[in-house]
């Protein structure tokens, strides 16, 4: 067995199909200073190429999956247009007298090897994009019209296991016949990750490469996503008791389907409204199937990623404006651009920092920048004209923000009122408590918002000094630890106060076990990934409200989180 970690969920079991690195033989020529324009001009050709073939295969990936995926291959094309990389392979090739395939290779290497360096995952996994342009542009330029990975298995369902797999790789392979992928490479933000999530296929990446080299073709694999588990050539118990969990996870979840029409209310008749958090219209899409009856906490960052430039204005009010429409009437809570931090969009020029979490992020670039604040304003306030909708602000920390944040809106909203153009003048604005200042002033913030949203995921991260995407010190990031519960009960108790609506939107939300922390303080509304609303409604609907009060308030008294967990388990046992 070999633990790596899963970065999309579920369990694949089948032969392997080993891709070696795509062993493209270049030609090595020797070029006198005469050939350079011609050479030029073949490269110029095959970027013409190879943007004509993202672009279609741009427009299959929005019909097949949706825009946020599609978006990958706008990335793409900013990679393959941007001029430092033409001017790169001219200077290689004028200072080496080396062919166009060469320079293109060197040219590919040396910027992929930039972004390897970077200490951020992020940055690190566009690498492999970078790779992927370049690989693209070699096969229009060494004449290959085929794909660039050698041929797949033609009917055999298989587990694709390779160093590395980029996105267009993927999208090449096709989703046919494909049941799961291990690599070496890549992480839970990787965009690969992000498309095989997407499409229901589990994936294990970080497994040690000297590992994935023993790893044979026809090998028979056991690809556990959840627990981030490879078993390679297991022996026949061990594949009847995967066959048989692969069997409950799907009468699981088809069982859930029959609670969607069920009303989110607990044994003894207490309602807590479950929403989704979303970051794409494809994703609304798929909670609307799901029956997720509304949106407590739509990323609207993630439509700025993957992409070359700012969307506009119109762009922007077109997405939000479908999604009222799509949401008829039902809950729909947009949040400003949440940025910095792990997300970083390439075309925002943010300074480099020592401490991206404690940097510039989110409501603070909002202020610096109030260039794209007002636009998106602009965009939410007019999509607020086709339904009801709320506007969270993300991280606010101290009352002069938030008010500084409310005079930015007051006055888009009057620039909206004197141009005649139809808007939601009375948005309700909400902000969301993730930093501890904000929890513990709390009574002073409820005087001044419409509601709260709790974001579990930065203030468990910086209530406890613990960055949440450090794996080093992922088993200190407890969001059970009492310092946490008490944060969580006092910004409940100031909402309660000043009568305004709380809802939690962090990934605690997500996790059925905390739904006696909810319960017991009397949280309006949770919301959480799709896949998590019909399990934790499952839950909630088996559970009493009376006991998980009284659990709560056993917990609350602890000192420990491993106490707190106790306290709160008992909510859960028979009565
Ligand atoms: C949170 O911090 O809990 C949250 C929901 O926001 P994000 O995960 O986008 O930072
Ligand atoms: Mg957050």
């Amino acid at each position: 067995m070999n633990k790596a970690i899963g970065v999309s969920p579920g369990i694949a079991i089948g032969r392997a199909y080993v891709l070696t690195s795509s062993e493209q033989h270049i030609p090595e020529r020797t070029m006198r200073d005469a050939d350079l324009t011609e050479e030029l001009d073949r490269v110029v050709a095959g970027i013409h190429q190879s943007r004509s073939e993202l672009e279609s295969i741009r427009s299959d990936i929005r019909e097949l999956i949706g825009e946020e995926e599609a978006g990958i291959f706008n990335a793409h094309l900013a990679i393959l247009e941007d001029p430092i990389f033409l001017n790169e392979v001219r200077e290689i090739m004028k200072l080496r007298s080396i062919g166009a395939e060469q320079a293109v290779q060197q040219a590919t290497d040396k910027f992929a090897n930039m972004f390897e360096l970077l200490d951020d995952d992020y940055m690190r996994e566009r690498a492999d994009d970078i790779r992927d342009v370049g690989n693209r542009l070699l096969k229009h330029l060494l004449g290959d019209t085929g794909v660039l990975l050698p041929e797949m298995p033609a009917d055999e369902p298989y587990i694709l296991v390779s160093k590395e797999v980029t996105p267009s790789g993927f999208v090449n392979l096709g989703p046919h016949n494909l049941l799961g992928i291990v690599t070496a490479m890549g992480g839970k933000t990787s965009h690969t990750a992000i498309m095989a999530r997407a499409m229901g296929i589990p994936m294990v990446s970080g497994l040690d490469t000297r590992l994935q080299r023993t790893i044979q073709s026809g090998d028979l694999l056991i690809v556990d996503g959840d627990a981030g588990l490879i078993w390679v050539n297991p022996d026949g118990g061990l594949v009847e008791e995967y066959q048989h969990r692969i069997e409950k996870l799907e009468e699981e979840r088809h069982s859930l389907q029959e609670i969607i029409s069920y009303p989110p209310v607990t044994q003894d008749g207490r309602r807590l409204e479950i929403l989704a958090n979303i970051s794409s219209l494809s994703e609304l899409d798929r909670s609307i199937e799901e029956g997720v009856p509304g949106v407590g906490l739509f990323r609207t960052e993630f439509l700025f990623m993957d992409r070359s430039s700012v969307p506009g204005e119109e762009e922007q009010y077109e997405i939000y404006r479908e999604a009222v429409e799509k949401h008829r009437g039902n809950p729909l809570v947009f949040r400003a651009l949440d940025i910095g931090g792990d997300k970083a969009i390439s075309y925002i020029a943010l300074p480099e920092e020592e401490n991206p979490s404690l940097g510039l992020r989110a409501v603070r670039i909002l202020l610096t920048r109030k260039d794209l604040f007002r636009i998106q304003l602009r965009a939410i306030l007019r999509a607020g004209a086709h339904g009801p909708i709320r506007l969270l602000l993300p991280m606010v920390g101290s009352l002069e923000e938030l008010r500084e944040a409310k005079a930015v809106i007051q006055d888009v909203k009057q620039e909206l009122q004197d141009e005649g153009i139809a808007h939601d003048p009375a948005i309700p604005v909400g902000m969301m408590i993730e930093v501890p200042a904000a929890a513990m002033l709390a009574d002073l913030f409820a005087r001044e918002v419409d509601f709260f949203s709790i974001g579990t995921n930065d203030l468990v991260q910086y209530v406890l000094a613990v960055d949440r995407m450090n794996e080093a010190v992922a088993a200190l990031y407890e969001p059970y630890h009492p310092a946490v519960l008490r944060l969580i009960r006092s910004t409940t108790q100031a909402a309660q106060q000043a009568g305004i609506p709380v809802g939690v939107c962090g990934e605690l939300a997500g996790d059925p076990f905390a739904l006696p922390i909810w319960l017991g303080l009397g949280v309006h509304e949770i919301s959480m990934s799709v896949q998590s609303c019909l399990p934790v409604k499952k839950a909630l609907i088996g559970c009493s409200a009376e006991r998980c009060e009284a659990a709560l308030l056993a917990a609350l008294g602890c000192s420990t989180a491993a106490e707190v967990r106790e306290q709160l388990s008992l909510a859960w046992e028979e009565a």
